[in-house]
């Protein structure tokens, strides 16, 4: 069964803004998101350097360690991945970002007040056809025990992805919700697939995995509002390098070696491996485009993240720019070839004699 997919570029309604602290400068930061013309993509405007724009693109990627910067003729723009997961997760193509200091803010540490401001900016449909990036063939990123790699979407491209799927519960036994019913069905279709696992010696989090569409519906549900995460015992070197001096209990989850330090508790058993991917969806955005394929990632971070974007735009014979109107085109086809092949095991002399008489 197919995915849905929008078939129209969406930008926001009205703008809608907010403000909050950078988790790594702890810079005080005013944001505010504005309606952008379609194919305008998403495009970053630094209030305070004159209007400096940087559009969110993998031609601008810069540093990449805890978190993912753009650049452009010296300008930073930091810590761009948990806004970008949101539009995405959104479906929102076309928007400016204006800010006016040098990092994105942290809010509560997940996606999920960016998903409340486009929420309440509302969602507007635009004229132009909504492109995707239609993965054509594996392309992997290997590092030691990271990888992550991007595979061509529907039975053809699954046969060969060899994925330690879903391993379906984390170190407390507790089942993911990202179900395998749910995922056999949406394997077989034209959409963005994730599979990622991360692992942990913390015992709160040891090994987790999620399995997940995306979309519009399961995004804000299952994905946004898992928050970010650190451990106890590596926050002083953090911070030592200049790290996450905007960080706190409000705005992360802490495992000490007692347990979560945050008193409110888990949003979900999985939290650490859902916010994963929520920062993944956030980094491929820099593609430019929605994806339609299934990415596979294994322990991945940021870096392995933006490489695998880098690795896909340089080998342009991995992919191609469809509509949803050319895919509705090639489903088509796809019917009728089955139907044909259908027919000719069952009722083949028949057919032939209808044929005849027909042409
Ligand atoms: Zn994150």
């Amino acid at each position: 069964m197919a995915n849905r997919l929008a078939s129209h570029q969406h930008t926001i309604v009205e703008p809608v803004s907010t403000s909050g602290v950078g988790l790594h400068s702890a810079a005080k930061v005013n944001i505010r998101l504005l309606p952008a013309a379609a194919n305008t993509g998403v495009v970053f405007r630094r209030t305070d350097l004159d209007n400096f724009e940087i559009p969110a693109s993998w031609k601008h990627i810069a540093r990449v360690s805890y978190a993912t910067s753009l650049m452009r003729k010296s300008v930073l723009i930091s810590t761009t991945e948990h806004l970008l997961s949101a539009l995405v997760g959104m479906e929102i193509d076309n928007v400016i970002v204006e800010i006016d200091a040098l990092e994105l803010p942290i809010l509560d540490g997940s996606a999920l007040p960016f998903v409340r401001m486009i929420d309440a900016a509302g969602r507007r449909r635009q004229r132009a056809a909504r492109c995707y990036i239609k993965i054509l063939k594996p392309v992997e990123v290997v590092e030691r025990s990271k990888r992550i790699a991007i595979f061509p979407s529907g039975p053809s491209g699954d046969a060969h992805t060899l994925i330690r799927v879903n391993k379906s519960a984390n170190s407390h036994g507790v089942a993911n919700t990202s179900s395998r019913a749910h995922s056999a069905e949406t394997r077989s279709s034209s959409g963005f697939h994730i599979t990622s696992e991360i692992g942990f010696a913390h015992p709160m989090v040891g090994i987790q995995s999620t399995d997940i569409t995306l979309c519009a519906a399961t995004y804000p549900r299952e994905i946004a509002p898992a928050r970010t995460f650190g451990f106890l015992d590596e926050l002083d070197q953090m911070r030592d390098m200049g790290l996450i001096r905007g960080g706190s209990l409000a705005n992360a989850l802490v495992f000490g070696p007692d347990g979560l330090l945050n008193p409110e508790g888990l949003r979900f058993a999985d939290e650490c491996s859902r916010h994963k991917v929520l920062d993944l969806i956030g980094d491929l955005a820099l593609l430019g485009h929605p994806l339609i394929g299934h990415v596979v990632a294994e322990h991945a971070g940021h870096a392995m993240h933006t490489a695998l974007v880098l690795k896909l735009m340089r080998d342009r014979s991995s992919w191609t720019l469809v509509t949803s109107s050319d895919l509705a085109d090639e489903l088509g086809h796809d019917l009728a070839a089955n139907a044909s092949d259908f027919s000719s095991e069952t009722a083949a002399p028949e057919l032939a004699v209808s044929h005849a008489g027909a042409d």
